[in-house]
Parts: C-alpha cells; sequence; structure tokens
C-alpha cells in the first residue's frame, strides 16, 4: 500500500494514556480517494477472478469496524453484520470475553447473523493484540459461520497478533 495511506493513519503519542501510541484513522476517512482505496483494498481478498463475492457477509467490529466494513459489504454486494460491545445489540446473542491489558471486554453478535455454512470476511482498522479478532473468530464458529480472513487496515506487527489467528488468513494493507 502506498506511502500517502500511510500519511493518512497518524501517530497519536501518549493516547489512549501516557506510553502508548495511537493510529488515528479520521483523516484518512476524510479524504473520499483514500478512503474509496482502502474500502475497496480492504474488500479485495474477498472476490474471485470474476470479481464475484467469495463470502455472503461481512463482519466490523464496534466501532472503526463499522466504518470501513459497512462499504466493504455494499461494495461486494453482501450484507453487513455488526459485532456489538456487551449489551448493545436488542435480540439473543452470542457473547465472547477476552483479555486486556487491564480487564476484559465482551462482544456480542445476534445468534441468527449468520446462517450455519455462511462465509465470512471480519474487517476492522487495527489489529494490535489480535484478541478483538480472535474473539469475533469465535463468535462467527457459534453461529456455525466460518470466516475466510480477516482483512484489516493496519497490523501492528510487534505485538503478534497473528499468532492468536492461527487459522485464519489475515491481509493487512499496512503494517508497522
Ligand atoms: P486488539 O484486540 O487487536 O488488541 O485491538 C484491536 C482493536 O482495538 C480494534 O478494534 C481497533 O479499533 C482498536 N485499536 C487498538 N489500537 C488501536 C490504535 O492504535 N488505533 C486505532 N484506530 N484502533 C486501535
Amino acid at each position: 500500500m502506498d506511502e500517502t495511506l500511510e500519511r493518512l493513519v497518524t501517530d497519536v503519542p501518549d493516547f489512549p494514556e501516557p506510553g502508548v501510541g495511537f493510529k488515528d484513522i479520521t483523516p484518512l476517512l476524510a479524504d473520499p480517494a483514500g478512503f474509496t482505496q482502502v474500502v475497496e483494498a480492504l474488500a479485495a481478498p474477498a472476490l474471485d477472478a470474476d470479481g464475484n463475492a467469495t463470502v455472503t457477509k461481512v463482519l466490523g467490529m464496534e466501532s472503526r469496524g463499522f466504518i470501513l466494513g459497512a462499504p466493504a459489504a455494499l461494495h461486494l454486494g453482501v450484507g453487513f453484520v455488526p459485532v456489538r460491545k456487551a449489551g448493545k445489540l436488542p435480540r439473543e446473542t452470542h457473547a465472547v470475553s477476552y483479555s486486556l491489558e487491564y480487564g476484559e471486554a465482551t462482544l456480542e453478535i445476534h445468534t441468527d447473523a449468520i446462517e450455519p455454512g455462511e462465509r465470512v470476511l471480519v474487517i476492522d482498522d487495527v489489529l494490535a493484540t489480535g484478541g478483538t479478532a480472535a474473539a469475533t473468530i469465535e463468535l462467527v464458529e457459534r453461529c456455525g459461520g466460518i470466516v475466510e480472513g480477516v482483512s484489516v487496515l493496519l497490523e501492528l506487527g510487534f505485538l503478534d497478533p497473528r499468532s492468536k489467528l492461527p487459522d485464519t488468513p489475515v491481509h493487512a494493507l499496512l503494517s508497522t
């Protein structure tokens, strides 16, 4: 992926707390050419040689995964499924909890969001430790679905996220 995109993802030191470097994607979202390029590139792993989608759903994780995943789903011509933080979805859910550096997080999906045997693409902005993506894969598996791949804008390779996703192809447009 080109340098222009790299420039549109900016480093914010000491956010959300001292010593942490945060990758801010809002300049990219404000740039229509960059945003379009990223959405199409995130969707590309789920297109076959004839340009047909190889998945029937795109999943995005709250909240930046919604911003990138929803337009990628429309680009592929498939549905979008939100994976949300605990307590936000109104109907019956599957829930998976996972460890953060401090404490725990829980993600949920509607139990009927994915049909057994459905193939899906998971999209998020940043892959850091891999915990969020691993929990999302588990949610898809609880529904009986199959994750064809995880597509992210930026992978923080130094955190070794792929070790948490040993059986899933990971596509990163940028990596550090
Ligand atoms: P992980 O679970 O892989 O450690 O963290 C990934 C999740 O946290 C993603 O949903 C992502 O949106 C968020 N995240 C973690 N670090 C950053 C960051 O530096 N920038 C942005 N934009 N999101 C981050």
